[in-house]
């Protein structure tokens, strides 16, 4: 709930105190062979809005990664992309025709904490394109050096969170995730320093946006409530096009921006995803995951579980997402407070208008969680115990240790046949717990006349065997970055992008790691 506006949003910033830099000279006109088609609009806003610069040039850059998938679905000629003049490009040594790089400004909580002004610290929007879908993609480096936004850091990534988002972010996306992609994954020849020297990397994100609530934080802790509107009217044509018809359309922008973020974080409860670091400017407004820094699957289930080593007091858990989710969308509605007074006539509405908005938040994710939770137990009508039915198993999981994935793996063939129970058991450290919960299981699935064999089917549609665990993760960035061997990385993104697929011979990919395997912390790398 919202009780003050912008309650506790104090900054003497002003868009004055962003440093700009004149844009580059023009692009170069000999390069024919690779047209990304630009249509860039977030460049077209006013100038407050970012800063023009080009990335900075690499000493020896090397491509590691292309998606050639994806790719294609942007338009983009994958042979172009792993041309000199291509590398060139993912690198930052040259700007290709069309593009008008820029870093964006935006705002954000930290743990809590607000800080006025972020923005782009190591990364540049080269511009945006049109997919094969209709839908219109950011293309980012990230990793391309300095910018007015980089305060002391580098503006450079390391190889190893490179790898690490490249493969995590295209998991998500195979497993139907909404996630930011990756492109592609480029080694730059140089080394960065962080706590030791390591090799320096750059990679390519295409987003449907990089609009953040911290960007709507920026402008409303200038108070540029011009700002917030330009921002608000974007975001709508950008992500929420039906809103502008609405009759209210910046209530309509908020509600839709609540439904998708109840539905995203909906989706990480249901494969066991933790962020890791669910800061409102790692928040999008488009519903999709964005920055994958400190991010792990669970293995045993646990909602207390953390991974990332710099969140000592667990704000970021597991079990925790679906609170701070909300949170950070109650900051978006003080943000939009300004323009929804315009459209609510007097501030009392408008609070009003954005409390009733927050107010859904929960309903709606316990509706998406639970028709979630349906499908993972193969359950194809709605019944009232269903709820109680998934918290027992949870419970019974959580007290016996059971591995979150391969439990309703398992239970995909136990729903086939009651045989396979011995391998669903066999994950619960007291394997009788599971027997007295099947027993309500399989109760409730006689009110529904589906076979066997078909419930087991839907049941592997939504039930992954395969997700980037945190120990494999681990393997294949230490093999690239100590040993220059990518053949672990393209292993696993092979595994990974066929999810829910059963792969025999491959168990070593679908087990859990054994305790001297077990990662336990991960790492922002920045
Ligand atoms: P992140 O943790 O990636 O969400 O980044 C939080 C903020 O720190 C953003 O404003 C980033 O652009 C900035 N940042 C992170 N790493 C670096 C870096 N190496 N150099 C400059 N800015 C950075
Ligand atoms: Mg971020």
């Amino acid at each position: 709930m919202i009780r003050k506006q912008l309650a506790g949003i104090q900054t003497t910033m002003t868009s004055s105190d962003v440093p700009m830099i004149e844009s580059l000279g023009a692009p170069d006109s000999q390069f024919h062979s690779l047209r990304f088609g630009f249509e860039n609009t977030y460049a077209r806003l006013p100038q407050r809005f970012s800063a023009q610069l080009a990335p900075t040039p690499v000493a020896a850059p090397h491509l590691v990664k292309l998606n050639v998938e994806l790719a294609r679905s942007l338009g983009i000629d994958p042979d172009a992309l792993m041309s000199t003049q291509g590398v060139d490009i993912l690198a930052g040594n040259r700007v290709a025709e069309g593009s008008e790089p820029i870093a964006l400004a935006y705002a954000g909580h930290q743990f809590g904490h607000f800080v006025p002004q972020l923005g782009d610290g190591r990364a540049i929007l080269l511009g945006e394109v049109m997919g094969r879908d209709g839908v219109r993609y950011d293309i980012q480096l990230k990793g391309s050096g300095p910018t007015p936004f980089s305060r002391r850091g580098d503006g450079r990534a390391a190889l190893g969170p490179v790898l690490r988002e490249y493969i995590v972010s295209e998991a998500m996306a195979a497993l139907g995730v909404p996630t930011t992609r990756g492109l592609a994954a480029v080694i730059t020849g140089e080394r960065v320093l962080r706590e030791i020297a390591l090799p320096g990397a750059i990679f390519t994100r295409i987003a449907a946006s990089h609009l953040r609530v911290g960007t709507f934080e920026y402008f409303a802790a200038r108070g540029d409530t011009e700002g917030t509107r330009i921002l608000a009217d974007y975001a709508i044509f950008r992500h929420y096009p039906e809103a502008a018809h609405a009759k209210r359309p910046y209530r309509t922008l908020l509600d839709a921006v609540i439904t998708c973020q109840a539905r995203l974080i909906a989706r990480w409860i249901l494969i066991g995803f933790i962020h890791g670091v669910m800061n409102t400017d790692n928040t999008s407004i488009s519903g999709e995951t964005i920055d994958y820094g400190p991010c792990a699957f669970m293995e045993a289930y646990d909602p207390a579980t953390v991974f990332s080593s710099i969140d000592v007091n667990g704000r970021y858990a597991y079990g925790n997402q679906p609170r701070i989710a909300l949170w950070n969308l109650t900051r978006l509605a003080e943000a939009l407070l300004p323009v929804l007074q315009q459209e609510e006539g007097n501030d009392e509405a408008a609070l009003a208008s954005a409390n009733e908005a927050l107010a859904t938040f929960s309903h709606t994710f316990e509706h998406f969680r639970l028709a979630g939770f349906r499908r993972k137990l193969g359950l194809l009508s709605e019944r009232e115990g269903d709820l109680a039915l998934v918290q027992d198993l949870l419970d019974r999981m959580a007290n016996n240790g059971a591995d979150f994935t391969l439990t309703f793996r398992k239970l995909c063939n136990a729903a086939a046949s009651p045989e396979s129970d011995k391998d669903v058991r066999s994950l619960f450290t007291d394997p009788e717990t599971y027997d007295l919960w099947a027993i309500g299981w399989r109760l409730r699935q006689k009110e529904e006349s589906v076979s066997g064999v078909d419930r087991a089917e839907s049941m592997r549609k939504v039930n992954p065997a395969f997700i980037p665990r945190n120990h494999l993760v681990e393997g294949a960035i230490n093999a690239a970055v100590e040993r220059q061997d990518f053949q672990p990385f393209e292993e696993l993104l092979d595994i990974t992008s066929r999810p829910y697929d059963d792969k025999p011979g491959q168990e070593r990919y679908s087990s859990p790691a054994s305790p001297e395997e077990s990662v336990t912390q991960t790492f922002c790398g920045t």
